[in-house]
């Protein structure tokens, strides 16, 4: 795990449990320091040493010396008519990203990001337009929630969290997975495995992978059905397609009981939303125990696509729904703010200079 240094402290947010007892251990102390800690940190919000009275006095001196608790800060804060709430979280040298609050009556969902931009390039994301910079440390992702529980006060609790923000979060791996052990953690946040998210375009190495280390819901942004159109849209098929990725699925829906794979599947007009892209997707997911999630497109400046319109998105539903597939569709949320999937762009000091090749691409195709 990389522990964040931007003060010369290590900043004790970087650590899960394991982390943080093998901390105490190497200065010489007790493992059981690492519960009472995250109990102070989580679960009281107290960031002042001196408050942590269950600690030797030699112990708090040696903590204010060297160590800190630091979130990152929100820095803008916006909310749309229908309660969701966007901040831009500063992530340092010119860097934010955005956090994004859903409240429904029975939950309060919290949208986070794992990446200063990303890698990844699918052609209908606005992420994927601002290029890449960095992964987030765990300070900076767990940082997320605990600077917007903090924001929301004790009367608006974050219930589910979705590791649907910026960044893909399977190619910042143990950061991510030691953000969502705190998130689960009894003397952390305690939120139950259903309750966490982690979506992923399809990194089927690190997919294989979480059911060793981690136990999470997990959903895959699908959005075609056949590997030649997800090759466009989500170029990362081209290296991992669609054979490796369902069997990914699969054994991912085995490792637990009762498991199933949610699949994103983004409603692009006269592209992906047809009676024979419905016929592909119910063939494709009939082994896998599968649940659809369809995602009205939301637009964005410069985009290419449109969303199909209402009519159809119903009649694929009811496509896949008649064949035996529960699907959802998708409400849009904060869409007067851009908060929507897909809409965070955050302020990306991109040194993939995507940007720079888009611009190129855009520049030729004007002639
Ligand atoms: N990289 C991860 C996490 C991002 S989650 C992933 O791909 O799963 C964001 C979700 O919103 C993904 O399902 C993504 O495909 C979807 N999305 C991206 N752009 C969108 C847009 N313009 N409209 C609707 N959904 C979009």
């Amino acid at each position: 795990m990389n522990a964040s240094v931007n003060t010369d402290k290590v900043n004790l947010l970087d650590f899960d449990r394991e982390g943080l007892k093998a901390f105490f251990v190497e200065m010489g102390d007790k493992p059981f320091r690492a519960t009472q800690l995250l109990k102070w940190i989580y679960q009281e919000g107290v960031d002042d040493f001196d408050q942590m009275t269950n600690l030797s006095k030699a112990l708090r001196t040696y903590l204010k010396e060297h160590c800190c608790i630091k979130a990152p800060e929100i820095i803008v804060e916006q909310k749309a008519s229908d309660g969701t709430r966007k901040w831009a979280v500063q992530m340092g040298c010119g860097n934010r990203v955005e956090t994004v609050f859903i409240p429904e009556s029975n939950r309060g969902t919290l949208c986070v990001s794992s990446q200063v931009g990303c890698a990844l390039a699918c052609t209908f994301c606005s992420t994927a337009q601002q290029g890449f910079n960095r992964n987030l440390n765990v300070s900076e992702i767990i940082g997320q929630l605990y600077a917007a529980q903090r924001r929301l006060g004790a009367e608006q609790k974050i219930t589910n969290v979705v590791m649907m923000g910026m960044g893909e979060p399977l190619l910042n791996f143990d950061n991510v997975v030691a953000a969502m052990n705190l998130m689960m953690d009894d003397f952390c946040y305690g939120l139950s495995k259903r309750r966490v998210t982690i979506s992923t375009s399809g990194v089927v190495p690190a997919m294989n992978r979480l059911h060793e280390v981690c136990d999470v819901s997990m959903a895959v942004s699908l959005h075609a059905a056949s590997d030649k159109l997800r090759d466009e849209l989500v170029p990362i098929n081209q290296k991992y397609p669609l054979q490796q990725l369902m069997q990914a699925c699969r054994d991912y829906a085995k490792a637990g009981p009762r498991r199933h794979i949610t699949f994103e599947y983004v409603m692009l007009a006269g592209i992906n939303d047809s009676a024979q892209d419905a016929k592909d997707l119910i063939r494709l997911l009939s082994h896998v125990p599968s649940k659809v999630n369809l995602i009205p497109f939301n637009p964005f400046p410069q985009s290419i696509y449109q969303c199909s319109d209402e009519q159809t998105i119903l009649q694929f539903r009811d496509r896949l729904h008649n064949a035996g597939i529960v699907t959802t569709i998708r409400k849009t949320r904060g869409e007067d703010i851009d908060a929507a999937c897909g809409q965070l762009v955050g302020q990306v000091d991109d040194k993939s200079r995507r940007h720079l090749k888009l611009q190129q691409m855009a520049l030729k195709k004007a002639g």
